[in-house]
């Protein structure tokens, strides 16, 4: 993830930031993301702090067996159809990691 990063980063600049998209099925921890994003900056050289990592998680499809119904949910075991149905959802997410934005200094 961090060399993902790195080679974007123009020669001569210094990274200063990530913003990242994980897919729900990447079944992320961003705490745990964090805390290692920050040993592995460490273990690069860079200062404490000085590399934020921003990370948002797409939340899962739900979809209702019931009625046809869809909407999205960060936690879809405890989430319902909006419709009221008591028919048990399905849901879909993907697993991409992606790399949306990085902010690097000249
Ligand atoms: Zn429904």
């Amino acid at each position: 993830m961090a060399d993902l990063a790195q080679r974007h980063v123009p020669a001569g600049h210094t990274l200063r930031g990530v913003t990242m998209r994980a897919g729900p099925r990447q079944g992320i921890d961003l705490d745990a993301m964090q805390i290692a994003w920050r040993a592995v900056m460490l273990a690069r050289g860079h200062a404490d702090g000085e590399v934020a990592l921003h990370c948002t998680i797409d939340p899962w499809n739900c979809t209702c067996t019931g009625c046809g119904s869809r909407w999205t949910s960060d936690a879809p075991a405890e989430s319902a159809c909006p419709g009221g149905c008591e028919a048990a959802p399905t849901f879909a997410g993907n697993s991409d990691l992606q790399v949306i934005n990085i902010d690097v200094d000249p």
